[in-house]
């Protein structure tokens, strides 16, 4: 079956091809050198952002590691502690960046689907004693990928807020997929700009863009925000290619973010009729996660591959897929096809 043959890859929407007409974006972008300052495109950027979440200011970076890492840096000192939920990319994926560019500690909270609340924040927040490290930041992720795309209501968040204004603590937002957070909760951009000191957003994720994050913030945090990139190594030249991208995909690829998320819970329903699927958790955005059931993961995404479908490994008993703009319906009805045919084999 000729069918079977082109590859459904659904391992991450970091995948996604630049399309034609951002390509073309790109290639018309004027540039400059931008560790003079001097590209028009990235600035252009920067400020589209900022503007829409109504904060000062923005920096363009490579990647949503560096804008995170830039964050924490920006937030702590040495031997001081960030919060955060213990799924959190900033502390799993981020290769224990904390302890190396910030020399901070971390203190792990648990919660429901990746996500924390203020009363189990202030449990933990540290009293002025030397012992012990002096809490500095929370920070959280939505959506969470850990939480299999789980999203914060601006309810949950305000509490959050509250308690870091009142002690004297940084608040941190680690939103690579906010704009897939966004649509699934109908929340205003800028209601969730006014909660947060940083907020770390990814162009290269299911906004499609070949490369960039940016992180946003109050002008004098990000001019040393700027200084923190440069140490880093993450100044770029004519960056504006790049950034052109980002503001091709914010004017093009958020509203049908809405169909990644359709397609997901569509994909969701097909994997929970396979055998060894224990549980899908609840698929809010583009994320799906599958709770498996005596089989790993390993046998599982193997048997997956004979099929040329593609996911990955996430944690012991589950597997992650995502959806993103290069899957499309013809890739749902084919998965849909593949599958059956595997259920009935198995
Ligand atoms: C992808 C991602 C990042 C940033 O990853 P980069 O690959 O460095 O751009 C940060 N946080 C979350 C939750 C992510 O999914």
């Amino acid at each position: 079956m000729s069918e079977e043959n082109w590859v459904i890859d659904l391992r991450s929407d970091t995948l996604t091809q630049p399309t034609r007409e951002m390509k073309e974006a790109m290639m018309m972008a004027s540039l400059g050198d931008d560790v003079f300052g001097e590209d028009p495109t990235v600035r252009q950027l920067e400020a589209k952002l900022a503007g829409i979440f109504g904060m000062e200011a923005g920096l363009f970076c490579p990647s949503g590691t560096m804008t995170n890492q830039i964050a924490i840096r920006l937030h702590t000192q040495p031997q001081t502690e960030v919060v955060c939920h213990k799924q959190s990319h900033i502390y799993l994926y981020e290769g224990g960046g904390i302890m190396s560019n910030s020399h901070a500690s971390v203190r792990l909270l648990d919660g429901e689907l990746g996500k924390i609340d203020a009363e189990s924040i202030r449990h933990v927040i540290n009293p002025d004693d030397d012992h012990a490290p002096e809490t500095a930041l929370v920070s959280l992720e939505n959506t969470m990928n850990k939480g299999g795309g789980s999203v914060y209501h601006l309810a949950e968040v305000r509490p959050i807020r509250q308690l870091c204004k009142e002690t004297g603590l940084k608040l941190h937002l680690d939103g690579a997929r906010l704009f897939n957070a966004l649509i699934h909760s109908g929340d205003r951009a800028y209601e969730w700009g006014r909660m947060f000191d940083t907020i770390s957003i990814c162009l290269s994720k299911g906004l499609g863009c070949p490369v960039g994050s940016v992180l946003l913030g109050k002008q004098s945090d990000i001019k040393k925000a700027r200084k923190i990139r440069k140490a880093m190594g993450g100044g770029m030249r004519q960056a504006g290619m790049l950034a052109a991208a980002g503001i091709y995909a914010l004017d093009h690829h958020v509203s049908r973010l809405e169909d990644d998320h359709i397609r997901a819970r569509i994909i969701g329903e097909i994997m929970q009729k396979l055998p060894h699927v224990r549980e899908i958790l609840p698929v809010s955005t583009n994320i799906l996660i599958a709770r498996l059931d005596k089989i790993s993961p390993e046998s599982f995404l193997e048997q997956l591959a004979e099929k040329n479908i593609r996911a990955v490994k996430f944690g012991n008993d589950q597997i992650r897929m995502v959806t993103h703009l290069d899957i499309e319906d013809r890739h749902l009805e084919a998965l849909e096809a593949r599958l059956a045919n595997w259920k009935s084999t198995l």
